[in-house]
């Protein structure tokens, strides 16, 4: 195609450019596995359309995944690491020396170098790899605890759970679509907890939790797990990378690691936080943060995934009250099944919360 060749040439790649398909089950980008031939040799490449319409600073966003991935690759190095290209990504420049591409018609495009022999697992199927991908993940915030200059916002507010709450309580206000009252119970749920929202928050304005460079989207399949060692070889997917708290990531991980169901799951009797997940993320995070960790942040680890679960379920409560418009829905009440979902793993977590904390304590 003749906007392929385009891009294409926009980069420099050695060899000569073959042709590519689409690739992966991401959702947010478009992903495309691009073929070279360098001297009778076949390489390939990840070029990706950035979604600019979720991602508002496409050079802010670049400019700190520049920077990351740089960082990282100079603590492998200096590591003395095996396989580096293989444990971070390792950004294509473009023909006019930039770490991304924007065409004629505005889309922006990046091109890494192809992990070879790894991938990305959509659902979990065994403690073991819950424990690789934590490892991964803790290890990555440890590349990157030391970095000098901050990087930028390119989400700025993305995890304020305060402000999702008041949005949540102005938009039952609205009613703009009468489905209030469709959805008492989980209104009175969301009010009940509202004590949690600012936990995190005061304590980093108040400097108990320091502001560190986190992931912000740390989904098993966000880790490459090498086919043949199952070690959790890369950390993808830098798009979120920002200031934040690395809570904000252990929670995503108890949230999205700790459960088979679907993110719209009707049947609730299926969504349940599973303790030896749990258990193996606590392992394996520990075994690469607990060099950096202050005590508060180590405390607040098992809260940490009751917070983001309940945040993400007010996000989608919001969403259906206010008529479906932030995330694409495929049937009418799909928002709120996942409100659901998600306030069903809050009560689980809720339940296990002192198992939770034990199993914390017991890797001091
Ligand atoms: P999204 O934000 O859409 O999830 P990702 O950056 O995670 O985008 O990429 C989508 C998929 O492409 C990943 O889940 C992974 O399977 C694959 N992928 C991304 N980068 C690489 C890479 N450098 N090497 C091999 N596969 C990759
Ligand atoms: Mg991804
Ligand atoms: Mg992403």
């Amino acid at each position: 195609m003749e906007q392929f060749n385009e891009i294409a040439s926009a980069f420099e790649c050695p060899g000569t450019y073959l042709g590519e398909e689409p690739y992966g089950s991401g959702h947010i980008n478009d992903t495309y596995k691009v073929y070279y031939d360098v001297d009778g040799e076949e390489v390939h490449y990840i070029r990706q359309r950035i979604n600019h319409k979720i991602f508002k600073d496409v050079p802010g966003l670049m400019e700190n995944i520049g920077r990351v991935t740089r960082h990282q690759r100079k603590k492998f190095e200096e590591a003395g690491a095996d396989q580096v290209d293989r444990r971070v990504l390792t950004l294509i420049p473009s023909v006019d020396g930039k770490d991304f591409y924007q065409d004629a018609k505005g889309n922006f495009w990046r091109t890494y170098v192809f992990i070879e022999g790894a991938v990305g697992i959509d659902v979990i199927e065994h403690t073991g790899q819950a424990y690789k991908s934590a490892k991964a993940f803790g290890g990555f915030q440890c590349q990157l605890a030391d970095m000098d200059d901050r990087l930028n916002d390119t989400i700025p507010n993305f995890h304020h759970t305060r402000s999702r709450y008041d949005t949540l309580m102005q938009a039952i206000e609205e009613d703009a679509h009468g489905r209030v009252a469709n959805v008492q119970a989980e209104i009175a749920f969301a009010k009940e907890r509202e004590a949690i929202v600012d936990v995190v928050i005061d304590l980093m304005a108040a400097g108990g939790i320091p502001e560190r460079v986190t992931h912000n989207d740390t989904k098993l399949n966000n880790v490459l797990m090498d086919c043949e060692t199952d070690e959790g070889m890369c950390v993808i997917d830098l798009d979120t990378v920002m200031p934040g708290s690395v809570l904000y990531d252990f929670g995503d991980m108890i949230r999205t690691t700790t459960n088979q169901a679907a993110e719209d799951e009707r049947d609730l009797s299926k969504v349940e936080m599973n303790i030896d997940y749990f258990e193996a993320l606590v392992k394996g995070y520990l075994e690469t943060a607990s060099g950096f960790l202050v005590p508060k942040e180590r405390e607040l680890l098992a809260f940490s995934g009751k917070l983001i679960t309940f945040e993400i379920g007010l996000r989608f409560l919001i969403d259906y009250l206010q008529g479906d418009t932030y995330f694409k829905t495929r049937r009418e009440g799909q928002n709120i099944d996942r409100c659901r979902k998600q306030f069903k793993m809050v009560q689980s977590m809720e339940r296990q919360m002192d198992q939770m904390q034990r199993i914390v304590e017991g890797f001091q």
